[in-house]
Formats: structure tokens, C-alpha cells, sequence
């Protein structure tokens, strides 16, 4: 197996167990490094292991190559009898639920978006790896909550 090129920096919790490299791509599988579970509704730990499940996330690009990061998650049980949860996954910080994008890389395509027309932030992406279109940074900036917004020449008229 190889060691990990030192330029990728894995996200906290999670320890890489392998990765591949092609001319345009890298890929990197991981896997969850806790041990233990909380549930996020009576915080208990009192829980037994459910199932494991990958998530295919893209992170941030290396030397303009697009990054798959394939992660290995946990489920769990809550054993608590009041607790109303039954079961619950794991959350990582770095990764928000039910995204296709680790936290870091998006907040690199809010940055695009909110710096420069959604044309040129799809030519922007595309050479740094993370290809997005201009529908989509347009779909982002109407997706990001206003306390996170920024000055943008597409809210101005509002
Ligand atoms: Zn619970």
C-alpha cells in the first residue's frame, strides 16, 4: 500500500485506508475512527453497532485534480428505552448529512459563487478540478441561508 500523498489533509475522524491516483482523478476511502456512537437526541451511549454504510463525497481538489472521497460510516442503535431515536448515524464535523460535498469544499464553491459571475466561476472550477456548472453555482447561491451570505451582485436588487 502506498502512503498517503502529504498534500491531501484528512478531514478530523476518519483515517484513510487507501487511495488511487489517475491522471485526473484521485480517490480516497476511508474510514470512520470512532469506536463509539452518540445519539442526537438523549446523547446517551448506551448503543450497539447497526450497520455500516459509504458515503461518495467530493473534497477539495489536489493540484487540480478532482478528489472522491468513498467514507465508511457507522449506524447505530439507541438502546435507551425512552429515547424515541432507534436508530441514528454518525456525524463527522467536516461532513454536514445528505450532502455530496465535504463542508470545506463547499464553502470553497460559495467563495466562487459569491466572488464572480456564475460563468466564470464554472470556468474557474473547472480548471481547479472541482467542475461545477453556472446552473449550479447559480442553484448554491439561492440555497445558501442569508446569515451566511455575502455583498453579491445577484442580491443587490433585492
Ligand atoms: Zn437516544
Amino acid at each position: 500500500m502506498h502512503t498517503l500523498p502529504n498534500f491531501y489533509e484528512p478531514i478530523e475522524g476518519m483515517d484513510i485506508v487507501a487511495w488511487q491516483e489517475s491522471s485526473e482523478k484521485i480517490e480516497v476511502v476511508a474510514v470512520s475512527s470512532k469506536k463509539t456512537g452518540s445519539c442526537p437526541q438523549c446523547h446517551c451511549s448506551n448503543h450497539k453497532k447497526h450497520s455500516r454504510y459509504v458515503r461518495m463525497l467530493r473534497d477539495l481538489p489536489v493540484s487540480g485534480k478532482q478528489v472522491t472521497l468513498l467514507l465508511q460510516t457507522n449506524k447505530w442503535f439507541c438502546l435507551q428505552s425512552l429515547c424515541h431515536v432507534k436508530i441514528f448515524t454518525e456525524r463527522l464535523p467536516g461532513i454536514s448529512p445528505s450532502k455530496r460535498n465535504t463542508d470545506r469544499l463547499q464553502l470553497l464553491l460559495q467563495e466562487l459563487a459569491f466572488s464572480m459571475s456564475a460563468k466564470a466561476a464554472e470556468r474557474c472550477s473547472k480548471a481547479m478540478g472541482i467542475p461545477l456548472s453556472h446552473d449550479a453555482f447559480l442553484y448554491l447561491i439561492r440555497a445558501t441561508p442569508e446569515s451566511s451570505s455575502k455583498e453579491t451582485p445577484f442580491r443587490r436588487n433585492r
